[in-house]
């Protein structure tokens, strides 16, 4: 583990399916379909190319009962385990549960009172699925609201804190909470209070964190805040787009802080008045070609030979541009200078023997 990191927070353990969240384990990935849910073939596919990317737990929307009747296919073809995201009708959480996902996400603010609330964790119970309970800057409790005036760090823990304290009541400990606002700064704190007085596992993100470049950074900001301090068991980076650009980001947040170790890491320079060969299209197709891997392995492509001999002997394999030529680095190794338009076969056949 990197010397910056401080120990994993110590949180009870719960299981998404295979996936164990808290306790130790790894921290997972996840992300949500932006599929209709009722729309089975788009939904899987969509699915299919999270978990190729790395996403490890998978969230569907249950908007209503077309939804419902989808998910036991899409349970039963899926790679990850289902979540089921349902809001309002406690109804169709149990239906969600009584169709075999892996998992029910919840706002107990919105489904119903603590009655309802009681019949979805009896569901649940039921089938030994743990229950996410979702607390948001956008739907605090009414009480608290008034209270603040405004959402505060300390009014959404003690929601969250509320919501575990709820649940408890119900005999019920397989818990995860998560607690999101699109302010970074609000999140990371209410996280903090959260888990200096609970076990319950964490999942954490930034909501809404805003378009492709702005949420990676929101996110690698404030998740790595959380991450550095131990806390957070599992994460979710929020963008507004694909779903599967949500991975990548993720993987790369968790493996800078030595959080994760598996998967290609691609080193890219920045591009300078010196670069000879096309870096940012290189990069991109050799991080997309490699996306799935699960081995650990650098892969340096760097636009010159001033800088780019030097960090490309340092990956795995790396490449350095050189006019109409570039030099492609094993292991700290000159292997061939090639032509500079066989580049990325090159690189990624020297990737694949490694693998
Ligand atoms: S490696 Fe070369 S091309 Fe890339 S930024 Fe450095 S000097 Fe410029």
């Amino acid at each position: 583990m990197s010397p910056i990191i401080k120990p994993r927070r110590q949180t009870r353990q719960v299981k998404f399916g295979t996936v164990p969240v808290g306790g130790g384990a790894p921290v997972s990935i996840q992300s949500m379909t932006n599929t209709r849910t009722d729309d089975v073939a788009a939904t899987l596919a969509q699915i299919a190319r999270l978990s190729d990317r790395g996403c490890e737990i998978v969230r569907v929307a249950v908007p209503g009962a077309a939804a419902v009747s989808a998910l036991p296919d899409i349970v039963a073809g899926s790679t990850v385990p289902v979540v089921a995201d349902v809001h309002f009708d406690h109804r169709l959480a149990i239906a969600a549960a009584e169709a075999g996902v892996r998992a029910l996400r919840i706002n107990p603010g919105n489904i119903g009172g603590a009655e309802r609330t009681g019949e979805v964790v009896a569901a649940a119970a039921e089938r030994g699925i743990p229950i996410r309970i979702g607390v948001n800057a956008g739907s605090l409790e009414k009480d608290i609201l008034e209270r603040d005036g405004h959402p505060t760090a300390a009014g959404l823990a003690e929601s969250a804190v509320r919501g575990v304290e709820l649940m408890d009541g119900l005999g019920f400990a397989d818990l995860v909470v998560s607690i999101k606002s699109s302010d970074v700064a609000m999140t990371v704190e209410a996280n903090r209070i959260f888990a200096s007085q609970t076990d319950v596992p964490l999942h954490i993100g930034i909501t809404e964190a805003g378009t492709p470049a702005a949420g990676a950074a929101r996110s690698g900001v404030g998740m790595g805040l959380l991450l550095a301090e131990g806390i957070g068991d599992t994460v979710r980076v929020s963008l507004a787009g694909p779903p599967e650009d949500e991975i990548p980001v993720a993987r790369a947040i968790l493996s800078s802080l030595g959080l994760r170790h598996g998967g290609v890491t691609v080193i890219a320079c920045p591009t300078c008045g010196r670069t000879e060969i096309d870096v940012p299209g290189i990069a991109a197709e050799v991080e997309s070609a490699l996306a799935g891997v699960k081995t650990p392995l650098v892969v340096a492509v760097m636009g010159c030979a001033v800088n780019g001999p030097g960090e490309a002997r340092e990956a795995d394999i790396g490449a350095a541009g050189g006019g109409a030529k570039a030099v492609l680095f094993r292991k700290g190794e000159v292997v061939a200078k090639i032509d500079a338009d066989t580049l990325i076969e090159r690189l990624l056949e020297e990737a694949r023997k490694l693998i």
